[in-house]
């Protein structure tokens, strides 16, 4: 019944402390942040708008969004990171409301309640990433955008995101990512079809090892991310 691997929430849960380090595991993230957050509010506009983040993690893009003017809400299921995504907040003074709760339980709850919904990441870590895509789409409102990113599953994205990543740079914690849940864009692609979204956008979100440097193109091999709306009613 439960969509959760358990195992990838203690993973999560023991780097807990180390999400605002920007020189931790969690660099890349803060890396990419600020053009992913520029990808979503070229296409939403997200000042004054009711957003939810699903998979939220230690708040990095949420609290990002929220000092857009974004009115946050962030969901995870590892109990330490919403603590610590909480203390964040308090300390910044940017309010966002974090609830640990399944996405699907939420959709539940509340559907067709937020303009923007942000899955970033976090597909690649659940067991039925369809179901998670479904509940996205039930949280949003007619009309509303919903982002998500994660890892395409080939030769390069395993070479990069794998082998690269975990095992040459160290820049992620050996067994971060498992190659089987990566996602190739048209699987994506076809879930979101599914749940009844429209695809808008799809982006490629770069790494160049040697500059170091991080940047959204058409290379969608390794990271990507799409755009997809809920047609209005
Ligand atoms: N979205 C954040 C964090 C990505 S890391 C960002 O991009 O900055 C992946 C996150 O997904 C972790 O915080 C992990 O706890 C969360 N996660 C994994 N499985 C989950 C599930 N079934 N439900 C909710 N969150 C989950």
């Amino acid at each position: 019944m439960s969509n959760v691997d358990e195992l990838e929430i203690d993973k999560f849960s023991q780097l807990a402390h180390k999400w605002w380090d920007k020189d931790s595991e969690f660099k890349p993230l803060h890396e990419i942040n600020p053009l992913r957050l520029d990808f979503i509010d070229r296409h939403a506009s997200i000042a004054g708008k009711k957003v939810l983040d699903v998979g939220c993690g230690g708040g990095i893009l949420a609290e990002s969004m929220a000092l857009q003017g974004a009115q946050v809400t962030g969901i995870d299921l590892a109990k330490k990171s919403l603590k610590v995504a909480q203390l964040h907040s308090l300390e910044s003074g940017v309010p966002i409301d974090y609830r640990c709760v399944p996405v699907e339980e939420l959709a539940a709850e509340m559907p067709a309640s937020f303009d923007v919904v942000t899955c970033m990441e976090m597909l690649e870590h659940v067991p039925d990433p369809q179901s998670v895509v479904r509940a996205c789409a039930a949280l949003a409102k007619p009309g509303g955008w919903v982002f998500f990113s994660t890892l395409n599953r080939n030769a390069k994205a395993y070479l990069l995101a794998v082998v690269g990543a975990e095992y040459v740079l160290n820049m992620l914690p050996r067994g971060t990512h498992e190659y089987a849940r990566f996602i190739k864009p048209s699987e994506l692609g076809r879930m979101t079809r599914h749940a009844g979204l429209e695809l808008h956008t799809l982006s490629g979100m770069a790494y160049n090892p040697l500059t170091r440097i991080y940047s959204l193109n058409d290379d969608t091999a390794v990271n990507y991310l799409m755009a997809t709306r809920l047609p209005a009613a």
